[in-house]
């Protein structure tokens, strides 16, 4: 997004016209909290900037509301985004699908560099399509002999 790259939507954002403490909550759960972030999110809504806010909020603000969102709700979205990136890493790897019914060895690479990069195990045997029990022995040889797989 070039706004956000150049950060100039920052000169438009609706929140310079207010109390920036309003962004950073002083309750840390519970109605208080609920509130504070509430009141911070009003402003938000109305913001011109606010998806590049937010886009550059969950890369790189880990305090406050911000974008519309609560820190953890950042958290979150980051997290997503890095599973999404990892899948697109995996998938390359595996395709076309119809190949893998007869050469496991792109799946079986893919899976092998896969657990070398501590990608979650489950994942890894819903991206290669796979079973759970196959990554666990993968990981078990410490992974591989050519032609093996499920
Ligand atoms: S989205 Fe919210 S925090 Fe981001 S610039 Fe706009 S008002 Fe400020």
């Amino acid at each position: 997004m070039v706004e956000r790259d150049d950060d100039r939507w920052r000169a438009r954002a609706a929140c310079r016209s207010v109390d920036p403490e309003m962004f950073f909550p002083t309750a840390e759960s519970g109605a208080a909290y609920d509130r504070q972030v509430a009141r911070a999110r009003r402003v938000c809504r109305r913001c011109p900037v606010q998806a590049a806010c937010r886009d550059w909020a969950i890369d790189d603000l880990p305090h406050g509301v911000a974008g519309g969102l609560t820190e953890n709700e950042r958290r979150r979205a980051r997290r997503a985004t890095t599973r999404r990136a990892r899948r697109a890493e995996l998938r390359p790897a595996v395709a076309p699908a119809p190949v893998l019914r007869t050469d496991r060895a792109p799946v079986i690479s893919a899976g092998r560099a896969a657990l070398a990069a501590g990608v979650d195990r489950d994942d890894i045997a819903r991206v290669l399509g796979v079973t759970r029990r196959t990554v666990d022995r993968w990981a078990a040889a410490g992974a591989v002999v050519a032609g093996g797989g499920r």
